[in-house]
């Protein structure tokens, strides 16, 4: 994988959209128009009012939205002084940033092997990131997104992924008597949906530490899977 130096350096808001309840898509443009680099999966250390910082993944494909733009995806916590001032920022308004940062990237020999991505919530930005990035480049071996999320209301990217063809499975935890789809956390799914795709997958987990860790213990314990192809990036 290459490395790219991680620079200090301004962003403007260009655009903001509430894809989700409580979930808001932000398109970010380098203030100088210089091209941001970064690898899919990586992500910012952006710097808040009130002197917080705090790390988001980029949810877009290098130069998805042209070279000088990146996409988060961020979710509104109760009190959460940074995603509070990501959620309150106006197209226009400036901020500093400091990446890529992160080793949650898929190596080169990955690219050629089966993928299994699983996710929780916002946990998903550095997995549309690998996800596009891959079919952009015309990546051909199977892939599956496994998305876990509370409600209906919640699933993200459903209609991108619709269109793009890839195999999408949705489960809910607290899904209404109508949905007639998965249920439970994501945890619950791997033992059915692995052994869909060939031999010798790769997994990428992201999300929250509580689920990382469940879903590390039954890829481990219950299905086998080499530790070398389990990868995760843990937001808490
Ligand atoms: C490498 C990395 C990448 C990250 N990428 C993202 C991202 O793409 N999108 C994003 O929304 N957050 C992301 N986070 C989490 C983010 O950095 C903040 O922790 C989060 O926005 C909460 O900050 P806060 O100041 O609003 O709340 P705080 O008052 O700091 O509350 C922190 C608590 O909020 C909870 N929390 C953190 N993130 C989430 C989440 N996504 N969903 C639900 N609960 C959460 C945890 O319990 C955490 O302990 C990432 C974290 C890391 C370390």
């Amino acid at each position: 994988v290459r490395r790219i130096p991680a620079t200090r350096r301004r962003l403007r808001l260009i655009s903001a959209a509430l894809v989700a309840p409580g979930v808001r898509h932000l398109v970010l443009e380098t203030a100088d128009g210089a091209a941001f680099d970064h690898l899919a999966g990586q992500w910012v250390k952006l710097y808040l009012p009130g002197g917080v910082e705090r790390d988001y993944s980029i949810a877009s494909a290098p130069g998805e939205h042209g070279a000088a733009r990146l996409a988060l995806l961020v979710t509104k916590v109760e009190g959460g002084p940074g995603s509070g001032a990501l959620h309150a920022m106006q197209p226009g308004e400036e901020l500093d940033a400091l990446g890529p940062n992160g080793l949650f990237v898929r190596e080169d020999a990955e690219q050629s092997a089966p993928a299994l991505f699983v996710g929780t919530g916002t946990g998903v930005a550095p997995l549309r990131a690998m996800i596009v990035d891959a079919l952009g480049r015309g990546e051909r071996t199977d892939k599956l997104l496994l998305f876990g999320c509370r409600t209906e209301a919640d699933v993200l990217f459903a209609e991108e992924w619709r269109a793009r063809g890839l195999r999408f499975e949705p489960t809910l935890s607290r899904a209404s008597d109508a949905w007639a789809g998965r249920r439970g956390y994501v945890q619950a799914h791997l033992a059915e949906l692995l052994p869909t795709l060939p031999a010798g997958a790769h997994v990428y987990v992201c999300g929250l530490t509580k689920m990382i860790d469940d879903v590390r213990r039954v890829l481990k314990e219950e299905l086998g899977v080499d530790r070398r192809r389990i990868h995760s990036e843990r937001y808490d």
